[in-house]
């Protein structure tokens, strides 16, 4: 791929989607100001805490994400990445950049357990892809367009719609990186037709 992907650098695992998208041969840098975005190919949220990456990134950011959105840029949110793509959040008034149109519940996974590695079976990818989940939010509603790719104990874990994949789970905690290329191939696509 010939472009570069943005990380979102405010807080959390921002490092460890860089190393991920590096060993596959990408472009890729961290992001904390809107001038930033200028010129990425696709933005990775990464997790983290989201109330506190939502407060760093302030309202400028999070409109110009919100713009982005709507025009089909290509956005990856891996847990706290996730509800700050959400359109809702159960129990909170507002969501943030709403760029998929699905409700989720924050904390749902590990409440007992403050978190877990398990093995999901993702659709498109395969049925053996190590997932780490830490406080981890849940999928509870998915608007029509969007599509669920993977499900742990019956709750949605992965979906997409259009441009935009969500996870509960951390892949750039774990040495597979088939979830990272499955996402570089949706920005290569993006790139195909934004060039046409
Ligand atoms: N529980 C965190 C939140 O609500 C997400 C946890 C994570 O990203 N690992 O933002």
């Amino acid at each position: 791929m010939e472009g570069t992907i943005g990380v979102l650098g405010l807080q959390g695992a921002v490092r460890e989607h860089i190393v991920s998208l590096s060993r596959l041969g990408v472009a890729a840098r961290a992001v904390k100001k809107a001038e930033e975005l200028d010129g990425l190919s696709g933005l990775i949220l990464p997790g983290g805490e989201s109330t506190a990456i939502s407060l760093l990134a302030g309202g400028g950011l999070l409109a110009r994400l919100r713009e982005m959105g709507r025009t089909g840029f290509p956005f990856f949110g891996t847990c706290a990445g996730m509800i700050l793509l959400a359109r809702e959040i159960e129990g909170q008034e507002e969501a943030y950049i709403r760029a998929i149109d699905i409700t989720v519940a924050r904390n749902a996974s590990g409440r007992q357990v403050h978190s877990f590695e398990t093995v999901l079976s993702v659709d498109g990818i395969g049925d053996d892809v190590p997932a780490v989940f830490i406080r981890a939010p849940y999928i509870t509603r998915m608007g029509p367009g969007v599509r669920p790719l993977a499900r742990h104990e019956g709750a949605v874990v992965m979906a997409r719609e259009g441009n935009v994949l969500v996870t509960s789970f951390h892949p750039e905690l774990t040495d597979d990186l088939r979830i990272h290329r499955y996402f570089i191939e949706m920005v290569e696509n993006y790139e195909r037709e934004v060039r046409q």
